[in-house]
């Protein structure tokens, strides 16, 4: 019989051993489910015997990770914005990144809101969780994507004010939003080959357009002629060098006010 500290000494061994940067946090968190406890929990029970069945199976937990599996796919959730989200191989794990754009939008005022290539829907319903007045449509041309999105609706009590299509960007949508956001695939295909290692894990369709890594800027942006209300916002995330291509993209189309906003580490993130 060991301890739970022995526990966390032991994984956490076994995640550096496989080169996890931060192992300690990692091991807490695959002993905690292990477990079934929060994480948080973990600190105060560290001199607590550890029965040798939790130990194996946070050691099972620990060779995942340890083989390159994401930690939000061995717990099935990430969190974002203070929310917990399901997330596995079917949707675009969110990212923190995506947290700015969130941010830029709650600095709007809106009652409807439309998500293009909405994934886990971590953006759409984080919105709706924080606006009770708002309703909103999320699309996605990923049947299996929208399954999960409807989950996280359910789990999170908006289905009622969430809605989810499945269509390829604003394709078939009637009705006007006064605030229209999307973090779509924006790799390009060139970049995607030093990525493989990383991104194994998550449908390749959420991350790269399979070209210049700008075509769904382009689809959006063509599409949102008769979707956006007047007066209405735009927010879309992009990657580091795209800032300037995807302003000329929405001025092409007649869009004003255009800027681009950084993220916490001062790179271009999204374009308002
Ligand atoms: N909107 C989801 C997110 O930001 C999914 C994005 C995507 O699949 N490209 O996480």
């Amino acid at each position: 019989m060991s301890t739970v500290g022995a526990g966390l000494r032991r994984v956490a061994d076994l995640l550096a051993g496989a080169g996890i940067g931060d192992a300690p946090r990692e091991a807490s968190m695959l002993l905690a489910e292990a477990l079934g406890v929060e994480r948080d929990r973990l600190a105060l029970r560290r001199d607590e015997l550890l029965d040798a069945e939790a130990l194996a199976r946070a050691e099972a937990l620990a060779a995942r990770r340890a083989g390159g599996e994401p930690m939000s796919h061995i717990r099935g959730w990430r969190e974002f914005w203070g929310r917990r989200f399901k997330v596995d191989a079917r949707v675009l794990d969110p990212r923190p990144e995506t947290e700015v754009l969130v941010a830029a939008a709650l600095e709007e005022p809106f009652g409807d809101v439309l998500d293009l290539g909405s994934g886990s829907g971590c953006i759409l319903l984080t919105l709706l969780a924080e606006r009770q007045q708002a309703r909103g449509v999320g699309t996605d041309v990923s049947g299996a994507a929208l399954e999960v999105a409807r989950e996280n609706a359910r789990a999170l009590g908006l289905e009622r004010r969430a809605g989810f299509i499945e269509t390829d960007w604003c394709a078939g949508l009637r009705g006007r939003f006064d605030l229209i956001v999307s973090n779509p695939p924006y790799i390009a295909e060139a970049e995607m080959a030093g990525l493989q290692r990383e991104l194994a894990h998550e449908p390749r369709g959420a991350l790269t357009d399979g070209g210049d890594g700008l075509s769904a800027y382009r689809a959006i942006a063509g599409g949102l002629g008769d979707r956006l209300a007047k007066g209405g916002r735009v927010l879309v995330e992009i990657g580091p060098t795209q800032g300037r291509a995807v302003s000329a993209l929405f001025d092409a189309v007649g869009l004003a006010d255009i800027r681009v906003l950084p993220d916490l580490d001062g790179r271009d993130r999204v374009v308002a």
